[in-house]
């Protein structure tokens, strides 16, 4: 079947480097969904699928219902995320207050960890690729970018987007621990309004992520707690052995304190 008999195409919700997102609802239940278009062609595209299909069924990753093709595109039919990305509520709310950076962090970590545990790394974590529901549940969205790996298996090819990409990323041979970073370039902008590495031009803002120390200076750092700073080091951390996993954020002290417990 043609995917506009089974769904009325609305609105758009947004658009990416590789397709647009509209707004779609179900012919037969009027249920609303997201529908991402993917151009065909590229290996890229199969892979999103691919990978969108091996993870669906954690609450805190968007959860794919059909995918439809024809001769030019895919349609991935997902659950809709109807409150937008992070990235607008953030610029709504200028800065979080600890409590509510935990639980963004934590939610993210959950969705993380089962990536991770999954053998997928995302590749591009950054808040407008985070979206939100109506009942205020964080999904991860985007796999565009994300593969899978083996036990072990090393990275390369330079992908993210550059303010959040991981210093070891530049140099071209990385693991799922990039996710961990990104998701700690998140963290500093909640708490402090502002990207840790900044630039006028990539390569500065590259030359930042392989030198700039974090240096908890200026006016915004006063009011951070000592275990926000002591987590935020051990996710933006350049020594990939000591850089947290996705499970050892959820265990650190700040997260526990500020958050329910969960498995
Ligand atoms: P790209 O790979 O082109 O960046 P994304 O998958 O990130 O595409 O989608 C682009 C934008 O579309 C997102 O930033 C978001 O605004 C919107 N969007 C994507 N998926 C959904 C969804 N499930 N629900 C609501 N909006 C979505
Ligand atoms: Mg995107
Ligand atoms: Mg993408």
């Amino acid at each position: 079947k043609k995917i506009d008999q089974v769904y009325e195409l609305d609105k758009t919700l947004g658009k990416g480097k590789f397709g647009s997102v509209v707004l779609c609802r179900s012919r037969a239940t009027g249920e609303e969904f997201a529908c991402k278009t993917l151009k065909k062609g590229e290996e890229i595209v199969h892979r999103e699928v691919e990978i969108m299909q091996h993870l669906s069924g954690h609450p805190g990753v968007v959860t794919l219902k059909a995918v439809y093709e024809d001769a030019e595109s895919f349609y991935l039919v997902m659950e809709l995320c109807s409150e937008g990305r992070l990235l607008d509520q953030m610029a709504r709310e200028g800065l979080y207050s600890e409590q509510k950076a935990a639980h963004i962090i934590k939610e993210l970590m959950l969705a993380v960890r089962y990536c991770h545990e999954m053998g997928v790394v995302h590749r591009d974590i950054k808040p407008e690729n985070i979206l939100l529901t109506t009942s205020g549940q964080m999904k991860l969205a985007d796999f565009g970018l994300a593969v899978r790996i083996l036990d072990g298996q090393h990275l390369t090819g330079i992908v993210g987007s550059p303010a959040y990409v991981a210093p070891e990323v530049l140099v071209g041979n990385y693991s799922e621990k990039v996710d961990i970073w990104s998701a700690g370039v998140l963290l500093h902008a909640l708490l402090i309004g502002v990207l840790p590495f900044k630039g006028d031009s990539l390569d500065t803002v590259f030359e930042a992520i392989k030198k700039d120390k974090l240096d908890f200076v200026g006016g915004a750092w006063e009011s951070v707690s000592q275990p926000a700073r002591d987590l935020l080091s051990k996710m933006l951390t350049r020594n990939i052995s000591t850089r947290l996993t996705a499970d050892a954020v959820l265990r650190h002290p700040w997260i526990s304190f500020y958050t329910e417990p969960s498995l």
